[in-house]
């Protein structure tokens, strides 16, 4: 009895105060178990990430017992908090390190842009609903994610004072790839992005060599809402 009230400090100290008091702890450690790593996703990086980041405070109140079931849910505005397998695998495709600065299209809920921050020196994302913007900026502040900057704008034209970015993510569809985005990218960066309309979406990889040279994989089938035309 002792022995086990010990072994419960110890490990509240390992986890944190947050996570210690954190009643979704083993819901979330059963998405990463079952939904994650038994699909294939293999990076530990990427798996503490995601065991890390605590999905429930980015869907709405009404939602937070479904935050971690296997699918996406609508946060308003007709955007959507992607599925959990499909934010690790985005993130395992990324290949982000340490040092990075990560553009990211489609702030939505802040999520996928949270579980980036673990990974990455800084997080650039970029919304275009004003309101979606705002609350994802407080989200995180009350979070304390401190290497997350939002911006309300039009991701079609990325971020040109913070370009080059080590890495660019679109959780938007477009029906191609932005030249803009291609242009904010480091030589020897990456890409990843939903390709396609509503009916249909590859995941595509961009590589941008060291000479310039930019090459496109498509590399499997997703659904995510179509990337809105800027208003310029
Ligand atoms: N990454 C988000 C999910 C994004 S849903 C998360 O983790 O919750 C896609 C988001 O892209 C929506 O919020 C939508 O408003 C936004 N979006 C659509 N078109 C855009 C554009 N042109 N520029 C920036 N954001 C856009």
């Amino acid at each position: 009895m002792r022995l086990g009230a010990r072994a419960l400090l110890f490990s509240a100290a390992l986890l944190g105060p947050l996570e210690a008091a954190d009643p979704y702890l083993p819901i979330r450690q059963r998405m990463v178990r079952e939904q994650i790593e038994a699909r294939g996703i293999s990076d530990p990086a990427v798996l503490r990430a995601l065991m890390e980041t605590p999905r429930h405070w980015f869907v709405p109140p009404a939602a937070r017992d479904l935050a971690y079931e296997d699918h996406a849910l609508p946060i308003g505005y007709g955007a959507t908090i992607s599925q959990p397998f499909v934010v690790a695998w985005m993130t395992q495709v990324l290949a982000a390190g340490s040092n990075h600065r990560v553009l990211e299209i489609g702030t939505g809920s802040g999520y996928q842009a949270a579980v980036l921050a673990r990974l990455v020196k800084h997080v650039y994302t970029i919304e275009i609903v004003p309101d979606l913007a705002k609350s994802a900026l407080e989200r995180l502040r009350e979070l304390g994610y401190e290497n997350v900057t939002v911006r309300e704008g039009d991701g079609y034209r990325g971020w040109p004072e913070h370009a080059p970015f080590d890495r660019i993510i679109l959780t938007a569809a477009p029906p191609s790839i932005p030249q803009a985005l291609i242009d904010q990218l480091v030589p020897g960066g990456r890409m990843v992005a939903p390709v396609g309309d509503s009916f249909g979406q590859e995941l595509v990889v961009v590589e941008k060599a060291k000479d310039g040279s930019v090459r496109k994989k498509s590399i499997g089938s997703v659904m995510f809402v179509p990337m809105r035309p800027g208003r310029e």
